[in-house]
């Protein structure tokens, strides 16, 4: 039988895009293991060439007719044609717009970088500000230092704008009206899908978080001795009011005596994974040089799966733990026979969705015991509802974000300010505090600027992790949850569309039904 010229063309294409591929995860592995400038200067040369693969015009033009060409009907293949697509449409831009966008995001990226608040007259680190919103029991110096977090806010405004109006012009380039909506589109969303599953998720778990509201409200105005009227962002732990504000530190008690990466292997065993492989080749402890987040990467989809990693002894670090371990056992699950392009989830949102109902394992009364030990209840109690606070904390967070990034992208020349604070009003229910008419408090937001249109996924990862856990009827320590995660979920890979990966896991099209069972 004779072969499609689409097949030819995998033939050449797919050996180069492989190998570039895993050389860039390579130097990015070194990078951020070890801060070398050699290795940022090789990372950023392999970005160049690996992005040139995907920006050929004549092949752009080749893909989009054979798209149209009835005899191509394997189902294989046209996934991997329609995953093409999309990748090389975004590098059909013109140079000069895109160094464009590249030299303004690392500006931006610059002035982030260098920030630092001035508290009663001292510069502070974001860690020394966190401090303080953490732990200082004075309400105005917490204001000072609240107000001292938004300064940015005005400097970067102006530059941002410019860079809001790149990117539109990037994306009516290719035909789309606005930014926003192109990345939504080359990420398989659907706009008014995506506002309607979130305005439903809003609705719903709205009384459901006025009640936590009011309780975290009135146990932090004993705290600081004042009105729960009188309440502001400011008390939050956070400077977005995007984390469980209550004072959980004591709950890094549960990790006394507790090995985190052996209790993560344990845990995952029960599941039907053997994890040691994935951690003899992950960077699990804090160094200097060191990338100080966490990560997963699968260096070149045939098995070479690393997580990096700082673990010190506290919850957190068994939640990031179990979180990237949950990436790593979903790139393990792919169906081997499946071709390199389609040897990755299709989207962000299921990988997430594993690594979070991993994490979630750390606050959770099920899990715990098996995760620290027995004899440490009350504090297991205390984990367990701390869960709820932060899931429908976060859902408010990013409902403003969404929103605002939404709008923001239609209209730039709205009074952005105005709108930011009505949307924290309206799902976040925290007024604006006196004073902040001429700032520009959205911009402070470090994802606005150099993360855009990326927030939405997560809070998508947490309705289809609640899904899953449905789906399981049973704990995720079991050997029958692994298998069905393994076969369901991990095994198609990129075969098929997020949307319909998560129909053939639960059942049905993606809604906020199991997560509001859940937490609201
Ligand atoms: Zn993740």
């Amino acid at each position: 039988m004779q072969r499609h010229p689409f097949e030819l063309f995998l033939q050449t294409f797919e050996p180069l895009a492989e190998k570039k591929s895993a050389q860039l995860n390579r130097a990015a592995w070194i990078l951020e293991t070890t801060g070398s400038s050699d290795a940022a200067e090789l990372k950023a040369d392999l970005d160049i060439e690996l992005r040139l693969l995907y920006s050929d015009p004549k092949a752009y033009q080749n893909l989009l007719a054979w798209d149209k060409d009835p005899s191509l009907q394997d189902p294989l293949l046209k996934r991997q044609l329609n995953v093409l697509i999309r990748s090389f449409k975004e590098s059909q831009l013109p140079k000069d717009l895109l160094e464009a966008i590249a030299k303004k995001e690392a500006e931006l990226s610059l002035t982030y970088a260098n920030f630092r608040p001035i508290v009663d007259g001292k510069a502070l680190s974001e860690n020394e500000l966190r401090e303080i919103l953490k732990t200082e029991n004075d309400s105005e110096r917490r204001k000072r230092a609240w107000a001292a977090s938004k300064e940015i806010g005005l400097a970067m405004a102006p530059q941002i704008l410019t860079l809001v109006d790149l990117r539109n012009r990037a994306a009516r380039h290719l035909g789309y009206s606005d930014y926003f909506e192109m990345q939504l589109d080359l990420q398989e969303v659907d706009r008014a899908r995506l506002f309607s599953l979130l305005g439903d998720l809003a609705e719903r778990s709205d009384s459901a978080y006025t009640r936590m509201l009011e309780s975290v409200k009135s146990r932090l105005s004993g705290r600081f001795n004042i009105a729960p009227k009188d309440f502001g962002p400011w008390a939050w732990s956070d400077p977005f009011c995007q984390e469980d504000p209550l004072d959980t530190q004591e709950l890094d008690r549960l990790l006394d005596g507790v090995d985190i990466a052996d209790s993560c292997k344990r845990y995952y065993e029960a599941m039907g994974f053997d994890v040691r492989p994935i951690l003899e080749k992950s960077d699990l402890y804090e160094r200097p040089g060191k990338c100080q987040h966490a990560f997963c990467t699968h260096i070149d989809r045939k098995g070479d799966i690393r997580t990096l990693n700082n673990i010190s002894s506290s919850i957190k670090w068994l939640e990031v733990l179990l979180h990237e371990l949950g990436h790593a056992i979903y790139e393990t699950g792919f169906d081997p026979h499946l071709p390199w392009l389609l040897r990755q989830p299709p989207h962000m949102i299921p990988t997430e969705a594993m690594a979070l109902i991993a994490g979630r394992q750390a606050y959770r009364k099920a899990a715990l015991p098996a995760l620290v030990g027995s004899g440490k209840e009350p504090l297991i109690a205390l984990a367990d509802d701390s869960l709820k606070r932060r899931q429908l904390i976060f859902s408010r967070w990013v409902l403003t974000m969404t929103y605002f990034e939404s709008e923001l992208y239609r209209d730039p020349s709205q009074d952005l300010n105005v709108l930011w604070w009505k949307l924290v009003e309206k799902f976040q229910k925290i007024p604006a505090p006196h004073g902040r008419a001429d700032k520009a408090d959205w911009a402070a937001k470090y994802h606005i600027a150099l993360a855009p249109v990326y927030y939405f996924s997560y809070l998508l990862g947490e309705l289809f992790a609640s899904s899953i856990q449905e789906a399981l009827g049973q704990d995720l320590a079991s050997p029958l949850s692994g298998d069905f995660l393994r076969k369901k979920l991990f095994a198609p890979g990129n075969s098929l569309a997020w949307s319909e990966l998560i129909h053939s896991v639960s059942g049905r099209e993606l809604a906020p039904d199991a997560w509001l069972r859940e937490f609201a």
